[in-house]
């Protein structure tokens, strides 16, 4: 989960400007770090740092990151890799000139790759698998740019999302499968790369459409060329960007992500009728699937929990004595509407089960009579390797217990699933040629599971 974005501008300087609010509307997509780099045509500039955008940059940083190419990158990594280190973009010198690179995607064959690099000299500064790739692209003999990043991209075995810049290109490329998303946009005089078509509406770009699976799209003063190298013309996009990822006013493959969460919440509703007093969305992921099941259940909706939405990453963790006390600044029922009730909450998705449990607990000290959580997806039983942090089964609510079992440890009267088909209704035409390894345990890019290999999000 990270978010990625690039902006070719004809005439204006603003690179930097455009990538800080594209990285503004990606926030949700990682808050470790965030970075941008411009180029004035002869010149990058890169400035990044640990923490949210509002946090990183200001007017003078944007300021100092003159020219009319950028990109930017906002990073969720896993556990232990939080580091300055792996902020991207990752900026190098290579045959081909400077290169900088963004990465949203997890490489499955990166220890391997690695190793191979290695061997032949490469060092490696940062523990992402995005300096495989940059490594792999500076060693290829190529024409040009474009030429050794599709070699490159031969190589790699996962999820790829790749902007990638020098002085006077930008490069968009998806891996041959499409798992992580990317889009173009137009603007007057440029264009514009997205993780999401959110951050296209944040900069007045007009959508043009998806960057395809195994496509590659290069921008340069004359407009854009496009190049397939991989892939067999089909999508095979994660499902849980429709679930969860992508913001709601995101539109991933011609449909809007709301609308997809919606007709989720109505499709629990009706596969699984239930006598309640309040439908309660787990905030925010669960707003849009508990309208939908409201709308289908007749149950009234109604805001149950309330978040804080400033609580950022610096928030200092209070002492264990007051550890229910941090719980409360971020999220608080409202006893009002809670009290005495029969609560469906809805949510998302169960992962680990542990952020569930909290909210369970808080809707029962308000006062709710019963809560019967309903989940807007399928057991999470497998763990992804496409770039998610979950890296063992063993940390999966559902992989382990029943739902008896499940509802016993989340503190909830019962715990009710979305079918995978219900899922796929939902979601329509095509969600069975998408990836749901995560539900099934089919995935779609062989995984080997070397107990070297680690789960490494870019
Ligand atoms: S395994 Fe699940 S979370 Fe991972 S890419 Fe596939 S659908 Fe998405």
């Amino acid at each position: 989960m990270c978010g990625v974005f690039g902006v070719f501008l004809e005439e204006s300087q603003e690179a930097a400007r455009y990538t800080y609010l594209g990285l503004y509307a990606l926030q949700h997509r990682g808050q470790e770090s965030c970075g941008v780099v411009t180029s004035d045509g002869s010149f990058l500039r890169t400035h990044k740092d640990m923490g949210l955008v509002s946090e990183v940059f200001n007017e003078e940083v944007l300021a100092g990151l003159p020219g009319r190419i950028g990109i930017g990158h906002v990073r969720y990594s896993t556990t232990g890799e939080s580091s300055i280190l792996n902020a991207q973009p990752l900026v190098v010198r290579t045959r081909y000139g400077t290169v900088a690179l963004a990465h949203n995607g997890n490489l499955v064959n990166s220890s391997l790759l690695e190793k191979e690099l290695q061997q032949d000299g490469a060092v490696f500064q940062s523990t992402t698998d995005t300096e495989i790739i940059l490594n792999l692209i500076a060693k290829t003999k190529a024409k040009n740019l474009e030429e050794a990043v599709i070699k490159a991209c031969r190589h790699l075995k996962g999820s790829f999302a790749l902007t990638i810049m020098t002085d006077d290109t930008l490069i968009g490329i998806r891996d041959p499968l499409g798992i992580r998303p990317l889009c173009l946009g137009r603007l007057d005089r440029g264009y514009v790369l997205a993780s999401e078509s959110c951050a296209l509406t944040s900069v007045g770009a007009e959508y043009v459409r998806e960057v395809l699976p195994g496509e590659m799209i290069v921008i340069g003063p004359g407009g854009f060329n496009s190049y397939y190298y991989g892939g067999h013309g089909s999508e095979t996009l994660c499902i849980f960007e429709y679930i969860y990822f992508a913001r709601p006013d995101s539109v991933l493959s011609g449909k809007n992500v709301y609308k997809v969460r919606t007709r989720i919440g109505a499709e629990l509703a009706r596969e699984h009728p239930i006598e309640a007093d309040v439908v309660v969305p787990a905030p925010d992921s669960g707003v849009a699937a508990a309208l939908g099941f409201s709308k289908e259940s007749g149950i009234p909706y109604d805001y149950g929990l309330i978040k804080n939405r400033y609580v950022g990453r610096t928030f200092i963790q209070p002492s264990q004595g007051l550890r229910d006390l941090g719980v409360k600044i971020k999220l608080n029922p409202v006893p009002s509407v809670l009290k005495g009730k029969r609560v469906v909450l809805i949510d998302d998705s169960v992962v680990r089960g542990t952020t569930s449990a909290n909210t369970v607990r808080l809707l029962k000290e308000a006062g709710a009579r019963e809560v019967h959580l309903y989940v807007a997806s399928p057991p999470y039983i497998k763990p992804c390797y496409y770039g998610i942090d979950t890296s063992s089964e063993e940390e999966l609510l559902a992989a382990k217990y029943s739902l008896d079992k499940i509802s016993e440890r989340i503190g909830a009267d019962s715990v009710t699933y979305l079918s995978l088909e219900g899922l796929e209704k939902a979601v329509g035409t095509g969600a069975d040629q998408m990836c749901r390894a995560c539900f099934t345990g089919r995935y779609p890019v062989p995984v080997v599971l070397e107990s070297e290999v680690k789960v490494r999000c870019s």
